[in-house]
C-alpha cells in the first residue's frame, strides 16, 4: 500500500535520549527546557523572531486573532475576515470559532492562492482582517496584500501551515503579515506529532499571546485576562528537535521526488505556478486534471494498484456551510479537478514512475 503521505519518524535512539532527559528533570510541560530549545532552534532555522510554540495549528490561528484584537468578543456586532475558499477547513472554522464571519475572495488560477485583485471588492465596514493561505507552501502575493491591508487599516494573519522553510526575496516568508501561523501536525513537512507556532511581527503581541496560551496568567497569582490552554508539551518538543535535525536531508529527498514527478507526469496535467520570488518547499504534489471525470478515474486506477491519492482541497469552502451562496469560479474549478499524489521521504523512484504511468494513460485517453 502506498499512502498519500507518511509521517516522518526520527531515529528511536535520538528520541530516547531526549525522553531520558524529560524523565530526569520531570518537567513535562509549561515552557520546559526542550520547548525553549526548540523555540530557539526554530527561530534560527527559519530566520524569524517572536515565535511562540502552541499545541496545534488551529489554536495558532485562534490565538493569533485573539492577540491581535481581531476576534469578535461582542455579542451583537458583525465582524468579518476575508479569506480563501481553497484551503483546509481549519482556516474557516478558526475564524468562525472566534466570532468572525469568513468572507471568501477567489483565488488565482495559476498560484491557487488568494488573488489580491479580488480582495478589495470583499471589504466592508465590518472587515477586520485578511487571512490568506500560502497554499501547498506557495507564497501569496504578499506585497500587494500588504498594500491593501495598509490602505484599509486591516490586520493580516497568514495561515502558513504549509509554508515551513519558505523564503521570499531572501528572508522568511513568515515575516509577512501581523502574524503567520504554522501547523506541526504529523502529516506536515516539519512536525511535533501535534503542534503549531505563531510568528508575530511585534514583540508586544507575542507577550500578550504568551499569557493567553497559559490561561491568561501573568504570574502565579496574577490573572491578566481571559485565556486558553494551548501550550506545547515536552514530548512534542522532543519530537520536533529530532525532526528538525533531519530537515535538510528530508527537503533534499522530497525535492528529488518532486523533480521526478515533474519530468514524468504528462504535460496535460497542470502544476502549481510557484511564486517567482520564493522557493518551493516540496510539501505536497498537487496536479490539476482536465475535468472531474478524469479525477475519479485516476483515483480508482491508483487504488486498484494499492496507491492512495487525495482530493485535496475539495470541496471549495464557499460551497459548504461556511459559504452563503457566494460563487467562486476559480476555486471551484481547481477544487473539482485537483488531486494530491503520494509524497513522502522513502517513496521509491519505481513507484513514482508507476504513478506517472497511470496518470499518462488517463489523460491521453
Ligand atoms: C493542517 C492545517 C491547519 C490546522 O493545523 P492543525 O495543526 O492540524 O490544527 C490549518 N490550516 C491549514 C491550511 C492546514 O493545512
Amino acid at each position: 500500500m502506498i499512502p498519500v503521505t507518511k509521517p516522518y519518524l526520527p531515529s528511536r535512539e535520538k528520541l530516547d535520549a531526549y525522553i531520558d532527559s524529560i524523565y530526569e528533570h520531570r518537567w513535562l510541560t509549561n515552557n520546559g527546557p526542550l520547548l525553549q530549545q526548540l523555540t530557539q532552534r526554530l527561530q534560527e532555522y527559519l530566520g524569524v523572531e517572536n515565535l511562540l510554540l502552541v499545541s496545534n495549528g488551529t489554536l495558532a490561528l485562534q490565538v493569533a486573532y485573539k492577540a491581535l484584537g481581531i476576534s469578535n468578543t461582542g455579542c451583537n456586532e458583525t465582524a468579518e475576515a476575508i479569506t480563501t475558499p481553497f484551503t483546509f477547513v481549519a482556516t474557516a472554522s478558526s475564524l468562525q470559532w472566534e466570532g468572525l464571519k469568513p468572507v471568501f475572495a477567489d483565488i488565482s488560477v495559476d498560484s491557487w492562492c488568494l488573488d489580491p485583485a479580488n480582495i478589495e471588492a470583499a471589504i466592508t465596514e465590518h472587515t477586520r482582517a485578511i487571512v490568506p493561505v500560502h497554499v501547498f507552501g506557495n507564497a501569496c502575493e504578499v506585497e500587494a496584500i500588504d498594500e491593501i491591508a495598509q490602505k484599509h487599516q486591516l490586520k493580516v494573519v497568514y495561515d502558513a501551515s504549509h509554508a515551513f522553510a519558505v523564503n521570499y526575496k531572501g528572508s522568511s516568508l513568515l515575516n509577512w503579515g501581523d502574524a503567520a501561523t504554522l501547523s506541526f501536525h504529523a502529516t506536515k513537512l516539519f512536525h511535533t506529532i501535534e503542534g503549531g507556532a505563531i510568528v508575530f511581527k511585534h514583540k508586544a503581541d507575542l507577550r500578550r499571546a504568551q499569557q493567553m496560551i497559559n490561561f491568561g496568567l501573568a504570574g502565579p497569582e496574577d490573572i491578566a485576562g481571559p485565556g486558553i490552554n494551548a501550550k506545547m508539551n515536552e514530548f512534542q518538543a522532543a519530537m520536533g528537535l529530532c525532526v528538525l535535525d533531519e530537515m535538510v536531508a528530508n527537503l533534499a529527498a522530497r525535492k528529488a521526488i518532486v523533480e521526478q514527478y515533474q519530468q514524468q507526469l504528462p504535460a496535460e496535467m497542470q502544476l502549481q505556478a510557484i511564486n517567482y520570488a520564493a522557493n518551493a518547499n516540496y510539501a505536497y504534489m498537487p496536479v490539476v486534471l482536465k475535468n472531474e471525470a478524469q479525477v475519479l478515474v485516476l483515483l480508482e486506477n491508483l487504488k486498484q494498484q494499492g496507491i492512495s491519492a487525495r482530493r485535496y482541497f475539495y470541496p471549495s469552502l464557499n460551497s459548504t456551510n461556511y459559504g452563503n451562496g457566494q460563487v467562486m469560479p476559480v476555486s471551484e474549478y481547481i477544487a473539482q479537478r485537483i488531486v494530491c499524489l503520494p509524497l513522502y521521504v522513502g517513496l521509491s523512484p519505481i513507484n513514482i514512475e508507476k504513478i506517472c504511468h497511470i496518470g499518462k494513460e488517463i489523460v491521453l485517453k
